[in-house]
C-alpha cells in the first residue's frame, strides 16, 4: 500500500512525505484458498454418490426393474452409496464441530484403555472376519488410566483400526499393541496391507487427502478419518507417527501422555 502524505489546510499538490505499508497476506490467501478448496471438495464428494444413485434409479425405471437379478444388484449399489453418503455427512459434521469449537474435555474422565480396546475389538473382529483378516490385540494387564473424553478416545481407535482393516487385503493381518513407556501410553495399529507411498505420508492427515481416491471410495472411505484422528490426538496432548512400506503394510503409532 503506497500513499502520498499531504498536510491538511495546505496546497493539495504539495506532498510532504510518502507512506509505504507492507502487509504479508500469504497466510490470509492460504486460508482463503483452503476454504474454497474445502467447499469444492465437499461439493464434489457429495455429488459423486448422488450421481451414481441417480443413474441406477434411472436405469431401474427404464426397465431394469423387471430383471430380478439386475434389480437386486442395483438396489445393493444404491444402498452402499447411500451409506457412504451418510458416513460422509456424519464425518463432515464431526470435523466441522471440532474445527469450530475444538475438542474440549468439559469433564475429564478416567479412561480405561483396556476396556475401550476390548470394546472396539469386538467390532473389529467381526469386520476382519468378513474379509478373512486375522485381527488380534496385545496389552499388559495393569495399564494405567488416561484422562479425557472416552467417546473421542474410542473414535480415535476406531478410525485407525477400521482403516487398517479397509486397506488390508483378505488373508492379511491387523494387530493392535498397547504398552506404557515413560509416562505415556503407546498404541500401535499395525497391518500387513497395501501400505502408503513415502511421498503421501506427510499429507495423510489433511482433510480429503487420499492416496487413491477410487480405492478409498470403493472401501467406503470419506477421506476425513485421519483428519479427525489428528485433532483427537492433539486434544489429548499426544503425537501420532506413521511407518509404512508400499505393498507390505503400515503402522500408526499413537503416543498419549498419562
Ligand atoms: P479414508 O476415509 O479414505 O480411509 P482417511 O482420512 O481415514 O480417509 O485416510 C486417508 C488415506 O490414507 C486413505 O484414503 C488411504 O489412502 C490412506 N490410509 C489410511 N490408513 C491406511 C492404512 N492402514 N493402510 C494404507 N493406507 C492407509
Amino acid at each position: 500500500i503506497y500513499k502520498n502524505i499531504i498536510k491538511l489546510n495546505e496546497d493539495p499538490n504539495r506532498i510532504i512525505g510518502t507512506l509505504i505499508l507492507i502487509v504479508d497476506v500469504t497466510e490470509v490467501r492460504k486460508l482463503e484458498k483452503m476454504r474454497t478448496d474445502f467447499v469444492a471438495n465437499v461439493s464434489h464428494e457429495l455429488k459423486t454418490p448422488l450421481t451414481s444413485i441417480m443413474g441406477f434409479i434411472e436405469t431401474l425405471k427404464g426397465g431394469a426393474i423387471d430383471n430380478d437379478k439386475v434389480r437386486d444388484r442395483f438396489l445393493n449399489i444404491i444402498e452402499i452409496e447411500t451409506e457412504r453418503l451418510t458416513r460422509l455427512i456424519e464425518d463432515l459434521l464431526t470435523l466441522s464441530d471440532i474445527e469450530s469449537n475444538g475438542i474440549s474435555f468439559k469433564q475429564k474422565v478416567e479412561i480405561s484403555v483396556k476396556d475401550v480396546i476390548v470394546e472396539i475389538s469386538d467390532m473389529a473382529k467381526e469386520l476382519a472376519k468378513q474379509k478373512n483378516i486375522k485381527y488380534s490385540y496385545e496389552m499388559k494387564e495393569n495399564l494405567p488410566y488416561i484422562y479425557g473424553s472416552r467417546d473421542w478416545f474410542k473414535q480415535l481407535l476406531l478410525n485407525l483400526v477400521e482403516n487398517a482393516i479397509k486397506y488390508t487385503p483378505g488373508g492379511g493381518e491387523v494387530k493392535v499393541l498397547v504398552y506404557e513407556r515413560e509416562n505415556n501410553i503407546f498404541i500401535n495399529v499395525k497391518d500387513t496391507g497395501i501400505g502408503i507411498p513415502k511421498k503421501d505420508i506427510p499429507r495423510l492427515f489433511e482433510r480429503f487427502y487420499r492416496v487413491d481416491k477410487a480405492r478409498s471410495r470403493k472401501v467406503g472411505g470419506t477421506g476425513l478419518g485421519l483428519a479427525i484422528v489428528k485433532h483427537i490426538v492433539i486434544a489429548f496432548g499426544g503425537k501420532i507417527k506413521v511407518k509404512s512400506e508400499e505393498g507390505r503394510g503400515s503402522e500408526f503409532i499413537v503416543r498419549l501422555p498419562l
